[in-house]
């Protein structure tokens, strides 16, 4: 299922969201079905991870969740991005990061028929983080989606990938 609708998705504001979280622009990408985005932005000895995906690949559906079966599902995916994360974002182990979570949740805008889920956490950690690898193990937790677009923001500089059923690592800049 492929639908390029826009939709409103971070990104660009996510170093301005790690600063200053209120204060967060939006810019529009696809709505496109199996994929998620993760946008990573890298401090000295930690990093702002936020992640946004279609319902579909993560829950299942993008409906309202009605019945109890529904509401079960939906449940059962938001609990995945609470106590999952560091195996779907992979920092160095020797650096001892440890996430926090700030936000899970499925977002349903009046009068869409699609729905995105959308996650945020704060990860601190004992060492610092430029020039170490980032691994991905989405497509292990949620296996509906096959690709994550990822996006580092580092002190200085960017680094992106497109990560296909976890394969492969983002350098963080240095
Ligand atoms: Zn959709």
């Amino acid at each position: 299922m492929f639908c390029l609708r826009p939709f409103l998705l971070l990104g660009v504001s996510l170093l301005a969201a790690a600063q200053a979280p209120r204060n967060r622009t939006k810019r529009v990408t696809s709505h496109e079905h199996g994929t998620a985005a993760i946008n990573i932005a890298v401090e000295t000895f930690g990093a702002v991870v936020e992640i946004e995906a279609p319902a579909e690949g993560m829950v299942g559906f993008e409906h309202e969740a009605r019945t109890a079966a529904q509401k079960q599902r939906r449940d059962e995916a938001l609990n995945k991005l609470r106590t999952r994360i560091s195996e779907m974002v992979v920092f160095e182990p020797l650096r001892g990061c440890r996430f926090t979570v700030r936000k899970a949740e499925m977002v349903q805008h009046a009068g869409e028929e699609h729905a995105e889920i959308h996650a945020e956490y704060s990860v601190s950690c004992s060492g610092p983080l430029d020039g170490t690898d980032i691994r991905f193990g989405v497509t292990k937790v949620f296996p509906g989606v096959a690709s994550v677009a990822v996006q580092v923001i580092g002190a200085s500089g960017q680094a992106g990938a497109t990560i296909k059923n976890d394969r492969g690592a983002v350098t963080i800049p240095q």
